[in-house]
Formats: C-alpha cells, structure tokens, sequence
C-alpha cells in the first residue's frame, strides 16, 4: 500500500546539518562506552539515513561528536564505531554527493578498494573490505569524522567554484533542496 503524502512518519529522525554548521568541521572523539544510548543513537541514525534516502550517514551529520558511522549500500544497515582504514590500494573516479552538501557532487579519485576496522555495538571486532561504492563510503564517512568535507578534496579552482556556488545557494535559502539524480550518491 502507498502511504499518502499527509501519512506521519513514525519513526524519529536526527536534522542532518548542512555546509556551514561548525559541527561539521570538528575532529570526533572515540567513542569509549557502548550502551543503551548509543544503541538508540544508531538506531536513530540509521532511521534518518534511510529517511534522507542516503547509503551513508557519520554521526557529526547529526551533530553528535561521536566516532561511528552508518550505512546500507543496499544490502542491509550496519554500524562501525572507532572505523580506522588499515589498507587501501587502487584509484577510483566517483561522483561524490554528500546529505550535509545537497544537490551538489564532485567527481573525486580516491583509492578504490579500502580496508576498514572498528567494531560494532556488542564491542566485537568489524573488518569491512569495500570495494568502488564501498570503499568510497568508508573513506567519505571517515572524512567526516575527521571534520573534512568532500570539499576539501577538490582541486583548488573546482573547490574555489563549489564554494562559491554554495554561498549563493546559502544566501538564496535554497541549500538543501536535492534532485533525483542525487539518489545514491549521498553520504
Ligand atoms: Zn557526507
């Protein structure tokens, strides 16, 4: 059954910050505790990555300085928590979207095949061998938790022309409007 455009979600959502929001542009701390609050926290976060749609979700998207990160390429939702890359080999051009830089993407190179490892809710060790999508994830959701955006991964006149059109688009009040087209490229 189609649910009508009036049907209420019941689901809770985080507000994923946008360019601009200087939680975005902090360095998170390891998480050191696992427990309820978390749980519902990836919980919430992977509800709101879903409602976006978006295949990739790191916790300071939502504000919270946390290191962790959500995702679903379409294969079921997953969560890795303190995520270091320990391997990565390759080049691969992607075009890159990302839900807190809406309605634009960037064609960057970065390594095609990454290993990540961290580890889940239970505390048990995750190791993640992505490849192209998911090994573009990995590295973006990382950057995020570095406080890098993709923007920063930009030459410098690309960057210097993104950043332009971003301030017009923040002055204008129209960030955060997407196309189809972004489906699939959010992360
Ligand atoms: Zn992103």
């Amino acid at each position: 059954m189609q649910r009508p455009d009036w049907y209420p979600r019941l689901v809770n959502t985080f507000e994923i910050r946008l360019f601009g929001d200087p939680v975005l542009r902090q360095r998170a701390p390891e998480v050191t505790e696992l427990d309820g609050d978390l749980a519902r926290l990836v919980d919430t976060m992977i509800e709101t990555m879903h409602a976006a749609p978006g295949i990739g979700l790191a916790a300071p998207q939502v504000g919270v300085q946390k290191r962790l990160y959500t995702y679903d390429i379409g294969e079921g939702p997953g969560v890795v928590i303190n995520p270091e890359i320990v391997e990565s080999s390759g080049e691969w051009v992607y075009d890159e979207g990302c839900l807190s830089v809406p309605g634009l993407s960037f064609e960057i190179v970065r390594p095609k095949l990454v290993t990540v490892r961290g580890m889940d809710l239970d505390g048990n060790d995750v190791v993640i061998e992505g490849d192209e999508l998911m090994g573009r994830l990995i590295q973006h959701e990382i950057d995020h938790l570095d406080g890098v955006l993709l923007l920063d991964r930009l030459e410098k006149a690309a960057r210097k022309e993104a950043m332009r059109e971003l301030r017009r688009q923040v002055e204008a009040g129209t960030l955060g409007a997407m196309t189809d087209e972004d489906t699939g490229r959010r992360l």
